[in-house]
């Protein structure tokens, strides 16, 4: 039997096409291994976004292809952002590579790996902007928590971002199907179901004509076993008052917001394409602080974005400063060949880079006093294991969403459930981190 190793980068979308592919290959009973070293064939389904997800793309391939050298794998497929980017440019420059799939045929692992031979290099890019595919998944995250993605694409166009490119106009799910898949999810335990798109608040407007996440996060509420919904990736603009309360009436969602405003100086927003001002921003959060009360901020930031000198970078600074956002992501501006920004005079990369470190230490700042106030107090948190290096138990409260926010660390003198919720007083700071121990 073909043993099959999947290695997954970049996003949490992307993990589900992973997901998807996993169980294909599994139901054509293909033996999944998280070992590279045991596998006949490896797929690495890329990112590509921007310069470090592609370099971390490479490494990953290159990696591979070594195993290949010391015949170890004989097949090596890339999948995913980077295939479908660079198509035969990736296969001329990367000759180990055996097999490439676009964003668009997640569906033909199968065919292509069955396909693959020395002097065979099959290659699959089916419609990007076609309705999407229903498959099965092998949930691979938990216990207790699974992403559910709710839209393929993007139809915003910011003006820096290749992603539309890439992953085709958006498109939703129809409402149903996210729901009966949502049901599965909870029948098997998941208790923090996460929703991601590459902009959630799009939700229905391709499908229903209108915009329905608010509609959607109603009904997954209604789900019996979900007791945590967390909504990532939300555009400002479309952060409205049936949204707002939604998320403020519903116990289950989470109080915890996750919205990218990626600049706050107007001139470079509107350069950027994005909908909305730095001031529809600047109104939005102490909204959403006074009609949400307790609830906890994410956001994401580019430093030197076309247009931001040294004011516009001050400008973002001391927006931060006072909005004191609890958790921020901070990307250096990466121009991407075919983008609009591409061509735009901007900073250099060391210079953006810097920026962004600048931004980094005053948003650690941010978040040391966020965690230094919440100690003494208790939380409820989704246990996700054992920690053998800290002896502790680890998991997350609303506050932390997975991979991309810290974790809580605590004791217990009863052995406790991966999977489970448990209420823990926080007692102080590990290594950046939270810990406790329970009630
Ligand atoms: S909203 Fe903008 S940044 Fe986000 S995926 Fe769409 S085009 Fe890219």
């Amino acid at each position: 039997m073909t043993k099959v190793c999947l290695i997954s980068l970049g996003c949490a979308k992307n993990l589900i096409d992973s997901e998807q592919m996993l169980s294909l290959l599994d139901e054509a009973g293909f033996e999944l291994t998280g070992e590279p070293e045991e596998a006949d064939a490896a797929i690495v389904n890329t990112c590509a976004f921007i310069e470090s997800a592609k370099s971390e793309a490479i490494e990953n391939i290159l990696a591979m292809g070594e195993l290949k050298k010391a015949g170890k794998l004989k097949k090596l497929i890339v999948t995913g952002c980077l295939a479908q980017r660079y198509q035969d440019e990736l296969l001329t420059e990367m000759p180990e590579i055996d097999a490439l799939l676009g964003t668009g045929s997640v569906s033909e692992i199968v065919k292509v790996l069955k396909e693959t031979r020395p002097e065979k290099k099959p290659q699959y890019y089916g419609d990007i902007n076609a309705p999407l595919d229903e498959a099965g998944r092998v949930v691979s995250t938990g216990p207790g928590w699974a992403y559910i993605k709710i839209a393929e694409g993007c139809s915003n166009n910011c003006a820096y971002c290749v992603i539309p490119s890439i992953r085709g106009k958006y498109r939703s799910r129809p409402m149903e199907n996210i729901l009966s898949e949502a049901r599965a999810l909870a029948a098997t335990g998941v208790k923090e179901l996460i929703v991601v798109a590459q902009d959630p608040t799009m939700y229905g407007v391709d499908l229903y004509h209108r915009r329905a996440l608010a509609e959607l996060t109603r009904e997954l509420t209604k789900i019996d076993g979900l007791e945590w919904i967390r909504l990532h990736y939300l555009y400002p603009d479309a952060v409205d008052d049936e949204l707002i309360d939604v998320i403020a009436s519903e116990p289950k969602v989470l109080k915890y917001l996750d919205i990218p405003i990626q600049h706050i100086n107007n001139k470079i927003l509107k350069d950027m394409r994005r909908r909305g001002t730095g001031d529809d921003i600047r109104a939005l959060l102490p909204k959403l602080r006074a009609r949400i009360p307790g609830v906890v901020l994410r956001t994401s930031l580019i430093t030197g974005l076309p247009g931001e000198g040294e004011a516009e970078f001050e400008e973002l600074c001391d927006f931060l400063r006072e909005a004191r956002i609890e958790r921020a992501g901070v990307f250096p501006f990466s121009p991407e060949e075919g983008t609009p920004a591409y061509d735009m005079p901007h900073v250099d990369a060391d210079e953006a880079a810097r920026r962004a470190e600048i931004i980094r230490e005053l948003q650690a700042g941010i978040m040391e006093d966020f965690d230094r106030s919440r100690v003494g107090t208790t939380v409820r948190v989704l246990c996700e294991g054992f920690d053998g290096d800290t002896g502790l138990y680890v998991g997350r409260s609303f506050a932390e969403s997975p991979d991309v926010d810290g974790y809580i660390y605590f004791g217990s003198p009863e052995e406790r459930t991966a999977g489970e919720f448990y209420d823990v007083v926080l007692r102080g700071d590990l290594d950046g981190d939270l810990a406790g121990e329970t009630v």
